[in-house]
Protein backbone atom coordinates (compact mmCIF):
# COMPACT_ATOMS: atom_id res chain seq x y z
CA UNK A 1 0.00 0.00 0.00
CA UNK A 2 1.54 3.57 -1.16
CA UNK A 3 2.05 5.62 1.81
CA UNK A 4 -0.61 8.33 0.52
CA UNK A 5 -3.40 11.08 1.61
CA UNK A 6 -6.37 9.68 -0.05
CA UNK A 7 -9.40 11.33 0.33
CA UNK A 8 -12.00 8.95 1.22
CA UNK A 9 -14.97 11.42 0.19
CA UNK A 10 -14.22 11.36 -3.16
CA UNK A 11 -11.25 9.10 -4.15
CA UNK A 12 -8.83 11.49 -5.01
CA UNK A 13 -5.00 11.16 -3.73
CA UNK A 14 -4.10 14.60 -2.33
CA UNK A 15 -0.52 13.59 -1.24
CA UNK A 16 2.28 10.64 -1.49
CA UNK A 17 5.37 10.15 0.21
CA UNK A 18 8.58 8.24 -0.21
CA UNK A 19 8.98 5.98 2.61
CA UNK A 20 12.05 6.46 4.81
CA UNK A 21 15.19 5.11 3.41
CA UNK A 22 17.32 2.34 5.56
CA UNK A 23 19.88 5.09 6.32
CA UNK A 24 16.70 7.23 7.56
CA UNK A 25 15.72 4.50 9.56
CA UNK A 26 18.53 4.00 11.57
CA UNK A 27 19.39 7.59 11.85
CA UNK A 28 15.81 7.40 13.87
CA UNK A 29 16.79 4.03 16.03
CA UNK A 30 19.74 5.86 17.43
CA UNK A 31 18.29 8.90 18.46
CA UNK A 32 15.33 6.93 19.97
CA UNK A 33 18.04 5.00 21.99
CA UNK A 34 19.90 8.50 22.78
CA UNK A 35 16.81 9.91 23.82
CA UNK A 36 16.11 6.59 26.08
CA UNK A 37 19.68 6.89 27.60
CA UNK A 38 19.83 10.52 28.34
CA UNK A 39 16.67 11.10 29.73
CA UNK A 40 14.94 8.09 31.38
CA UNK A 41 16.32 9.61 34.77
CA UNK A 42 14.16 12.99 33.95
CA UNK A 43 11.91 13.85 36.65
CA UNK A 44 8.10 13.25 36.34
CA UNK A 45 7.61 16.53 37.06
CA UNK A 46 9.96 17.95 33.68
CA UNK A 47 8.46 14.82 31.18
CA UNK A 48 4.85 16.73 32.82
CA UNK A 49 5.48 20.12 31.26
CA UNK A 50 6.26 19.22 27.87
CA UNK A 51 3.44 16.79 27.82
CA UNK A 52 1.23 19.98 29.71
CA UNK A 53 2.87 22.32 26.43
CA UNK A 54 2.45 19.42 23.84
CA UNK A 55 -1.64 19.16 25.00
CA UNK A 56 -1.96 22.99 25.09
CA UNK A 57 -0.96 23.16 21.64
CA UNK A 58 -3.13 20.46 20.38
CA UNK A 59 -5.97 22.24 22.20
CA UNK A 60 -5.41 25.58 20.25
CA UNK A 61 -4.48 23.55 16.72
CA UNK A 62 -8.66 21.59 17.00
CA UNK A 63 -9.69 22.76 13.99
CA UNK A 64 -6.29 22.11 11.78
CA UNK A 65 -5.99 18.90 13.46
CA UNK A 66 -9.41 17.84 13.02
CA UNK A 67 -9.28 18.78 9.51
CA UNK A 68 -6.30 16.54 8.56
CA UNK A 69 -7.89 13.42 10.31
CA UNK A 70 -11.70 13.81 8.32
CA UNK A 71 -9.27 14.71 4.73
CA UNK A 72 -6.83 11.43 5.45
CA UNK A 73 -9.94 8.65 6.75
CA UNK A 74 -13.25 10.25 6.54
CA UNK A 75 -14.74 10.86 10.03
CA UNK A 76 -17.12 13.82 10.29
CA UNK A 77 -15.63 17.37 11.59
CA UNK A 78 -17.43 16.99 14.66
CA UNK A 79 -16.09 13.23 15.44
CA UNK A 80 -12.77 14.65 14.81
CA UNK A 81 -13.18 17.42 16.76
CA UNK A 82 -14.03 15.49 19.92
CA UNK A 83 -11.14 12.71 18.81
CA UNK A 84 -8.65 15.76 19.32
CA UNK A 85 -10.06 16.91 22.39
CA UNK A 86 -9.89 13.47 23.94
CA UNK A 87 -5.77 13.49 22.80
CA UNK A 88 -5.37 16.53 24.90
CA UNK A 89 -7.64 15.34 27.73
CA UNK A 90 -5.31 11.90 27.91
CA UNK A 91 -2.31 13.99 27.94
CA UNK A 92 -3.39 16.01 30.66
CA UNK A 93 -4.23 12.92 32.87
CA UNK A 94 -0.89 10.86 32.49
CA UNK A 95 1.14 14.11 33.06
CA UNK A 96 -0.98 14.71 36.51
CA UNK A 97 -1.13 11.21 36.91
CA UNK A 98 2.22 8.61 36.02
CA UNK A 99 3.89 10.02 39.37
CA UNK A 100 1.01 8.34 41.28
CA UNK A 101 1.07 4.93 38.73
CA UNK A 102 4.71 4.69 39.17
CA UNK A 103 5.39 5.15 42.61
CA UNK A 104 7.47 2.86 44.21
CA UNK A 105 5.31 -0.33 45.81
CA UNK A 106 6.87 -1.39 48.83
CA UNK A 107 6.39 -4.54 51.03
CA UNK A 108 4.39 -3.97 53.85
CA UNK A 109 6.48 -6.06 55.75
CA UNK A 110 9.97 -6.63 54.28
CA UNK A 111 11.42 -9.02 56.50
CA UNK A 112 8.45 -11.73 55.38
CA UNK A 113 11.35 -11.96 52.78
CA UNK A 114 14.40 -11.80 54.82
CA UNK A 115 14.93 -7.80 53.83
CA UNK A 116 15.43 -4.86 55.54
CA UNK A 117 13.61 -2.75 52.54
CA UNK A 118 11.81 -4.82 49.62
CA UNK A 119 9.63 -2.92 46.92
CA UNK A 120 8.78 -2.91 43.14
CA UNK A 121 10.06 -0.30 40.98
CA UNK A 122 8.85 0.74 37.92
CA UNK A 123 11.67 1.78 35.21
CA UNK A 124 10.66 2.53 31.81
CA UNK A 125 11.53 -0.31 28.68
CA UNK A 126 13.51 1.58 26.38
CA UNK A 127 12.27 1.94 22.52
CA UNK A 128 8.77 0.87 21.67
CA UNK A 129 7.35 0.51 18.32
CA UNK A 130 3.66 1.28 18.18
CA UNK A 131 2.53 -0.14 14.88
CA UNK A 132 -1.21 1.82 14.73
CA UNK A 133 -4.15 1.52 12.73
CA UNK A 134 -6.14 4.81 10.98
CA UNK A 135 -9.41 4.23 12.66
CA UNK A 136 -8.81 7.18 15.33
CA UNK A 137 -5.59 8.00 13.25
CA UNK A 138 -4.47 10.24 16.78
CA UNK A 139 -6.21 8.77 19.73
CA UNK A 140 -4.74 5.60 18.64
CA UNK A 141 -1.09 6.60 18.83
CA UNK A 142 -1.78 9.49 21.82
CA UNK A 143 -3.67 6.73 24.54
CA UNK A 144 0.21 4.64 24.07
CA UNK A 145 2.18 7.67 23.36
CA UNK A 146 1.25 9.66 26.53
CA UNK A 147 1.71 7.39 29.35
CA UNK A 148 4.71 5.60 27.13
CA UNK A 149 6.69 8.91 27.12
CA UNK A 150 5.95 9.91 30.86
CA UNK A 151 7.00 6.79 31.64
CA UNK A 152 10.41 7.83 30.18
CA UNK A 153 10.57 5.46 27.33
CA UNK A 154 11.01 6.70 23.74
CA UNK A 155 8.40 6.00 21.16
CA UNK A 156 8.56 5.35 17.48
CA UNK A 157 5.38 5.45 15.40
CA UNK A 158 4.69 3.16 11.99
CA UNK A 159 1.15 4.33 11.52
CA UNK A 160 -0.89 3.14 8.80
CA UNK A 161 -0.23 4.05 5.24
CA UNK A 162 -3.29 5.73 4.43
CA UNK A 163 -2.67 8.82 7.61
CA UNK A 164 0.72 9.83 6.95
CA UNK A 165 -0.08 13.52 7.51
CA UNK A 166 -1.76 12.80 10.82
CA UNK A 167 1.56 10.57 11.23
CA UNK A 168 3.90 13.70 10.75
CA UNK A 169 1.61 15.86 12.65
CA UNK A 170 1.85 13.75 15.98
CA UNK A 171 5.46 14.61 15.56
CA UNK A 172 4.72 17.87 15.14
CA UNK A 173 2.70 18.28 18.82
CA UNK A 174 5.65 16.77 20.82
CA UNK A 175 7.94 18.59 18.74
CA UNK A 176 5.85 21.84 19.73
CA UNK A 177 5.59 20.69 23.34
CA UNK A 178 9.39 20.98 23.90
CA UNK A 179 9.88 16.52 24.12
CA UNK A 180 13.58 17.00 23.09
CA UNK A 181 15.07 15.08 19.89
CA UNK A 182 14.56 11.64 19.71
CA UNK A 183 11.88 11.27 22.11
CA UNK A 184 8.54 10.52 19.43
CA UNK A 185 9.71 10.14 15.86
CA UNK A 186 7.15 8.94 12.57
CA UNK A 187 8.71 6.10 10.77
CA UNK A 188 7.30 6.65 7.22
CA UNK A 189 7.55 2.84 6.26
CA UNK A 190 5.62 -0.18 4.85
CA UNK A 191 4.49 -2.96 7.13
CA UNK A 192 6.53 -5.30 5.11
CA UNK A 193 10.07 -2.91 6.89
CA UNK A 194 8.75 -3.64 10.38
CA UNK A 195 10.39 -6.87 10.98
CA UNK A 196 14.07 -5.46 10.67
CA UNK A 197 13.07 -2.91 13.01
CA UNK A 198 11.45 -4.95 15.58
CA UNK A 199 14.49 -7.53 15.51
CA UNK A 200 16.77 -4.11 16.05
CA UNK A 201 18.26 -4.56 19.58
CA UNK A 202 17.25 -0.83 20.51
CA UNK A 203 13.94 -1.13 20.11
CA UNK A 204 12.81 -3.06 23.84
CA UNK A 205 8.91 -3.71 23.01
CA UNK A 206 6.04 -3.04 20.75
CA UNK A 207 2.66 -2.60 20.86
CA UNK A 208 -0.14 -2.78 17.89
CA UNK A 209 -3.46 -1.93 17.32
CA UNK A 210 -5.34 -3.43 13.90
CA UNK A 211 -5.91 -6.36 12.34
CA UNK A 212 -5.62 -9.88 13.68
CA UNK A 213 -3.16 -11.04 10.56
CA UNK A 214 -0.60 -7.62 11.51
CA UNK A 215 -0.55 -8.27 15.28
CA UNK A 216 -0.48 -12.36 14.49
CA UNK A 217 2.91 -11.22 12.39
CA UNK A 218 4.30 -8.92 14.64
CA UNK A 219 3.89 -10.71 17.83
CA UNK A 220 5.14 -13.86 16.08
CA UNK A 221 8.37 -11.90 15.70
CA UNK A 222 8.28 -10.11 18.77
CA UNK A 223 8.54 -13.93 20.30
CA UNK A 224 11.01 -15.02 18.18
CA UNK A 225 13.48 -12.05 19.75
CA UNK A 226 11.78 -12.15 22.69
CA UNK A 227 10.46 -8.59 23.35
CA UNK A 228 7.16 -7.30 25.31
CA UNK A 229 3.79 -6.91 22.95
CA UNK A 230 0.82 -5.47 23.63
CA UNK A 231 -2.21 -6.46 21.25
CA UNK A 232 -5.19 -4.28 20.73
CA UNK A 233 -7.04 -6.60 17.56
CA UNK A 234 -10.03 -6.63 16.43
CA UNK A 235 -13.93 -6.87 17.97
CA UNK A 236 -16.74 -8.10 17.22
CA UNK A 237 -18.57 -7.03 19.75
CA UNK A 238 -21.97 -7.91 21.13
CA UNK A 239 -25.18 -5.59 22.52
CA UNK A 240 -27.57 -7.80 24.13
CA UNK A 241 -30.96 -6.79 24.85
CA UNK A 242 -33.24 -8.23 28.02
CA UNK A 243 -36.50 -7.29 27.92
CA UNK A 244 -36.27 -5.10 31.37
CA UNK A 245 -33.92 -2.79 28.99
CA UNK A 246 -35.05 0.49 28.67
CA UNK A 247 -35.88 0.06 24.73
CA UNK A 248 -35.76 3.87 23.63
CA UNK A 249 -31.92 3.99 25.44
CA UNK A 250 -30.89 1.04 24.06
CA UNK A 251 -32.01 1.63 20.78
CA UNK A 252 -30.67 5.12 20.65
CA UNK A 253 -27.54 3.44 22.06
CA UNK A 254 -27.25 0.86 18.87
CA UNK A 255 -27.84 3.08 16.69
CA UNK A 256 -24.63 5.36 18.13
CA UNK A 257 -22.62 2.43 18.78
CA UNK A 258 -22.90 0.57 15.26
CA UNK A 259 -22.00 3.83 12.94
CA UNK A 260 -19.72 5.67 15.61
CA UNK A 261 -16.87 6.08 12.99
CA UNK A 262 -18.66 5.46 10.17
CA UNK A 263 -18.76 2.18 11.78
CA UNK A 264 -15.12 1.63 11.88
CA UNK A 265 -14.26 1.20 15.69
CA UNK A 266 -13.16 -1.72 17.12
CA UNK A 267 -15.47 -1.17 19.37
CA UNK A 268 -18.13 -0.72 17.39
CA UNK A 269 -21.20 -3.03 18.89
CA UNK A 270 -21.81 -4.96 16.05
CA UNK A 271 -23.98 -8.00 16.72
CA UNK A 272 -27.03 -7.26 18.53
CA UNK A 273 -28.61 -9.93 20.26
CA UNK A 274 -31.90 -9.27 21.22
CA UNK A 275 -34.17 -11.10 23.83
CA UNK A 276 -37.41 -12.66 21.78
CA UNK A 277 -39.91 -11.02 23.95
CA UNK A 278 -38.61 -7.38 22.51
CA UNK A 279 -37.21 -8.28 19.24
CA UNK A 280 -40.03 -6.94 16.99
CA UNK A 281 -40.18 -3.63 18.87
CA UNK A 282 -36.05 -3.46 18.96
CA UNK A 283 -35.91 -4.14 14.96
CA UNK A 284 -38.99 -2.04 13.85
CA UNK A 285 -37.20 1.45 15.91
CA UNK A 286 -33.61 0.14 14.94
CA UNK A 287 -34.56 -0.35 11.51
CA UNK A 288 -36.15 2.85 11.35
CA UNK A 289 -33.37 4.65 12.62
CA UNK A 290 -30.68 3.51 10.98
CA UNK A 291 -31.93 4.21 7.66
CA UNK A 292 -32.43 7.82 8.44
CA UNK A 293 -28.66 8.66 8.98
CA UNK A 294 -28.03 10.78 6.60
CA UNK A 295 -24.77 9.91 4.49
CA UNK A 296 -22.66 12.14 2.85
CA UNK A 297 -19.67 14.92 2.64
CA UNK A 298 -17.66 14.31 6.33
CA UNK A 299 -17.31 18.21 6.29
CA UNK A 300 -21.17 19.01 6.28
CA UNK A 301 -22.34 19.07 9.84
CA UNK A 302 -25.33 17.53 8.79
CA UNK A 303 -23.59 14.28 8.14
CA UNK A 304 -24.06 11.45 10.42
CA UNK A 305 -22.12 8.63 8.58
CA UNK A 306 -19.01 9.73 6.22
CA UNK A 307 -17.39 7.10 3.71
CA UNK A 308 -15.53 3.91 4.76
CA UNK A 309 -11.67 5.11 4.93
CA UNK A 310 -10.01 2.91 2.33
CA UNK A 311 -11.69 1.34 -1.06
CA UNK A 312 -10.05 -2.05 0.46
CA UNK A 313 -12.16 -1.61 3.50
CA UNK A 314 -15.70 -0.94 1.34
CA UNK A 315 -14.85 -4.04 -0.60
CA UNK A 316 -14.86 -6.27 2.44
CA UNK A 317 -17.88 -5.07 3.90
CA UNK A 318 -19.74 -5.22 0.74
CA UNK A 319 -18.69 -8.96 0.42
CA UNK A 320 -19.56 -9.56 4.02
CA UNK A 321 -22.90 -8.43 3.39
CA UNK A 322 -23.76 -10.10 -0.17
CA UNK A 323 -22.11 -13.09 1.65
CA UNK A 324 -25.14 -13.52 3.72
CA UNK A 325 -27.46 -12.42 1.03
CA UNK A 326 -26.84 -15.03 -0.77
CA UNK A 327 -26.93 -17.79 1.91
CA UNK A 328 -30.67 -16.48 2.49
CA UNK A 329 -30.07 -13.61 5.27
CA UNK A 330 -32.70 -10.47 5.14
CA UNK A 331 -31.37 -7.09 4.35
CA UNK A 332 -33.67 -4.91 6.88
CA UNK A 333 -32.01 -1.87 5.66
CA UNK A 334 -28.92 -0.41 3.36
CA UNK A 335 -26.90 -3.11 1.49
CA UNK A 336 -26.20 -1.33 -1.50
CA UNK A 337 -23.66 0.53 -2.64
CA UNK A 338 -24.66 4.31 -3.47
CA UNK A 339 -23.63 5.17 -7.22
CA UNK A 340 -21.26 8.46 -5.77
CA UNK A 341 -17.64 8.54 -6.02
CA UNK A 342 -15.95 7.95 -2.90
CA UNK A 343 -16.04 5.15 -0.33
CA UNK A 344 -19.90 5.35 1.07
CA UNK A 345 -21.69 2.47 2.37
CA UNK A 346 -25.08 3.24 3.61
CA UNK A 347 -26.21 2.03 7.60
CA UNK A 348 -27.43 -1.76 6.75
CA UNK A 349 -29.32 -3.75 9.04
CA UNK A 350 -28.72 -7.78 8.60
CA UNK A 351 -31.02 -10.32 9.93
CA UNK A 352 -31.45 -14.80 9.84
CA UNK A 353 -28.07 -14.85 10.48
CA UNK A 354 -27.03 -18.63 10.26
CA UNK A 355 -23.34 -19.95 11.77
CA UNK A 356 -22.76 -20.47 8.13
CA UNK A 357 -22.16 -17.20 7.00
CA UNK A 358 -19.01 -15.47 7.17
CA UNK A 359 -21.00 -12.46 9.07
CA UNK A 360 -21.17 -14.72 12.04
CA UNK A 361 -17.70 -14.73 12.64
CA UNK A 362 -15.95 -12.13 11.07
CA UNK A 363 -15.71 -8.76 12.07
CA UNK A 364 -17.63 -6.05 9.98
CA UNK A 365 -15.72 -3.04 10.07
CA UNK A 366 -18.05 -0.96 8.85
CA UNK A 367 -21.75 0.61 9.74
CA UNK A 368 -23.47 -2.90 8.91
CA UNK A 369 -25.04 -4.52 11.93
CA UNK A 370 -26.14 -8.15 12.41
CA UNK A 371 -29.47 -8.66 14.36
CA UNK A 372 -29.90 -12.09 16.22
CA UNK A 373 -33.05 -13.13 18.33
CA UNK A 374 -32.24 -14.94 21.39
CA UNK A 375 -35.15 -17.27 23.59
CA UNK A 376 -33.27 -16.48 26.48
CA UNK A 377 -30.43 -15.45 28.17
CA UNK A 378 -28.36 -18.58 27.62
CA UNK A 379 -28.99 -18.49 24.17
CA UNK A 380 -28.13 -14.83 24.30
CA UNK A 381 -24.64 -15.24 25.52
CA UNK A 382 -24.25 -18.23 23.49
CA UNK A 383 -24.48 -16.32 20.41
CA UNK A 384 -22.39 -13.58 22.50
CA UNK A 385 -19.43 -15.45 22.57
CA UNK A 386 -19.50 -17.58 19.53
CA UNK A 387 -16.79 -15.40 18.01
CA UNK A 388 -12.99 -15.62 18.59
CA UNK A 389 -13.36 -12.49 19.51
CA UNK A 390 -13.57 -10.72 23.09
CA UNK A 391 -12.83 -7.01 23.10
CA UNK A 392 -16.53 -4.86 24.41
CA UNK A 393 -19.80 -6.24 25.02
CA UNK A 394 -22.60 -4.70 25.90
CA UNK A 395 -25.75 -5.65 28.04
CA UNK A 396 -28.83 -3.73 28.67
CA UNK A 397 -30.75 -5.20 31.54
CA UNK A 398 -32.42 -3.13 34.58
CA UNK A 399 -32.50 -7.01 36.44
CA UNK A 400 -29.33 -6.89 38.48
CA UNK A 401 -29.31 -11.07 38.28
CA UNK A 402 -29.23 -10.57 34.89
CA UNK A 403 -26.60 -8.32 34.99
CA UNK A 404 -24.48 -10.15 37.35
CA UNK A 405 -24.49 -13.24 34.65
CA UNK A 406 -23.58 -10.77 31.87
CA UNK A 407 -20.83 -9.52 33.99
CA UNK A 408 -19.81 -12.65 34.69
CA UNK A 409 -19.70 -15.00 31.25
CA UNK A 410 -19.76 -12.31 28.67
CA UNK A 411 -16.44 -13.64 27.35
CA UNK A 412 -14.65 -10.24 26.92
CA UNK A 413 -12.02 -7.76 28.35
CA UNK A 414 -14.66 -5.41 28.85
CA UNK A 415 -18.11 -4.94 29.74
CA UNK A 416 -20.29 -2.69 29.91
CA UNK A 417 -24.30 -2.11 31.39
CA UNK A 418 -26.83 0.18 30.14
CA UNK A 419 -24.07 2.09 28.21
CA UNK A 420 -22.21 1.82 24.89
CA UNK A 421 -18.64 0.96 25.43
CA UNK A 422 -15.40 3.39 25.55
CA UNK A 423 -12.42 4.11 25.79
CA UNK A 424 -11.54 6.47 29.01
CA UNK A 425 -8.12 7.29 30.60
CA UNK A 426 -9.67 6.78 33.38
CA UNK A 427 -10.55 2.99 32.94
CA UNK A 428 -8.07 -0.22 31.18
CA UNK A 429 -8.96 -0.96 28.45
CA UNK A 430 -8.19 -4.34 26.23
CA UNK A 431 -9.24 -7.33 25.20
CA UNK A 432 -9.29 -11.49 25.32
CA UNK A 433 -9.15 -14.17 22.77
CA UNK A 434 -8.47 -12.94 19.45
CA UNK A 435 -9.12 -9.16 20.61
CA UNK A 436 -5.55 -9.23 21.94
CA UNK A 437 -3.99 -8.78 25.45
CA UNK A 438 -2.47 -6.33 27.15
CA UNK A 439 -4.22 -3.05 28.94
CA UNK A 440 -4.06 0.39 27.66
CA UNK A 441 -5.34 3.30 29.25
CA UNK A 442 -5.66 3.71 33.40
CA UNK A 443 -2.24 2.40 35.54
CA UNK A 444 -2.35 -0.48 33.73
CA UNK A 445 -1.50 0.88 30.39
CA UNK A 446 1.36 3.37 32.00
CA UNK A 447 2.80 0.02 33.48
CA UNK A 448 2.77 -1.93 30.24
CA UNK A 449 5.73 -0.15 28.92
CA UNK A 450 7.69 -0.48 32.70
CA UNK A 451 9.82 -3.05 33.87
CA UNK A 452 8.57 -3.85 37.56
CA UNK A 453 11.93 -4.03 38.84
CA UNK A 454 11.97 -6.08 42.38
CA UNK A 455 14.42 -4.48 44.98
CA UNK A 456 15.29 -6.81 47.89
CA UNK A 457 17.93 -4.87 50.50
CA UNK A 458 19.34 -6.92 53.36
P1 LIG B 1 -4.29 -3.40 9.77
O1 LIG B 1 -4.36 -3.66 8.34
O2 LIG B 1 -3.89 -4.49 10.68
O3 LIG B 1 -3.31 -2.15 9.96
C1 LIG B 1 -2.94 -1.68 11.23
C2 LIG B 1 -1.47 -1.31 11.21
O4 LIG B 1 -0.69 -2.49 11.05
C3 LIG B 1 -1.08 -0.40 10.05
O5 LIG B 1 -0.08 0.48 10.47
C4 LIG B 1 -0.54 -1.38 9.01
O6 LIG B 1 0.34 -0.77 8.11
C5 LIG B 1 0.17 -2.36 9.91
N1 LIG B 1 0.34 -3.69 9.37
C6 LIG B 1 -0.51 -4.38 8.59
N2 LIG B 1 0.00 -5.62 8.34
C7 LIG B 1 1.18 -5.69 8.99
C8 LIG B 1 2.17 -6.70 9.11
N3 LIG B 1 2.04 -7.89 8.54
N4 LIG B 1 3.26 -6.44 9.85
C9 LIG B 1 3.41 -5.25 10.46
N5 LIG B 1 2.51 -4.24 10.37
C10 LIG B 1 1.39 -4.47 9.65
O7 LIG B 1 -5.66 -2.88 10.36
P2 LIG B 1 -6.60 -1.79 9.76
O8 LIG B 1 -7.42 -2.40 8.70
O9 LIG B 1 -5.87 -0.55 9.45
O10 LIG B 1 -7.50 -1.49 11.05
C11 LIG B 1 -8.66 -2.17 11.31
C12 LIG B 1 -8.48 -3.27 12.34
O11 LIG B 1 -7.93 -2.72 13.54
C13 LIG B 1 -9.80 -3.86 12.75
O12 LIG B 1 -9.68 -5.23 12.89
C14 LIG B 1 -10.07 -3.20 14.10
O13 LIG B 1 -10.97 -3.89 14.93
C15 LIG B 1 -8.70 -3.15 14.66
N6 LIG B 1 -8.62 -2.16 15.74
C16 LIG B 1 -8.47 -2.60 17.03
C17 LIG B 1 -8.45 -1.70 18.08
C18 LIG B 1 -8.30 -2.13 19.51
O14 LIG B 1 -8.03 -1.28 20.35
N7 LIG B 1 -8.47 -3.39 19.85
C19 LIG B 1 -8.57 -0.34 17.80
C20 LIG B 1 -8.74 0.07 16.48
C21 LIG B 1 -8.75 -0.87 15.45
P3 LIG B 1 -0.11 -0.46 6.59
O15 LIG B 1 -1.21 0.54 6.67
O16 LIG B 1 1.13 0.09 5.99
O17 LIG B 1 -0.54 -1.77 6.01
Amino acid sequence: MAIATVNPATGETLKTFTPHSDAQIQQKLEAAHQYWLTHRYDSFEQRADLMRASADFLERDVDRAAELLTTEMGKTLASAQAEVRKCVEGMRFYADRAAEFLADEPLGDPSVVGARRALGRYQPMGVVLAVMPWNFPLWQVMRFAAPALMAGNAALLKHASNVPQSALYLEEVFRRGGFPEGSFQTLLIPSRTVESVLRDTRVAAATLTGSEPAGRSVAAICGDVVKHTVMELGGSDAFVVMPSADLDGAVAAAVEGRTRNNGQSCICAKRFIVHTDVYDAFTQDFVSRMSALTVGDPFDPATDVGPLATEQGRRDIEELVDDAREAGADILCGGEQPDVPGWFYPPTVVAGITPEMRLYLEEAFGPVASLYRAADIDEALEIANATPFGLGSNAWTEDAAEQERFITDLEAGMVFINGVTVSDPNIPFGGVKRSGYGRELSAQGIREFCNLKTVWVA
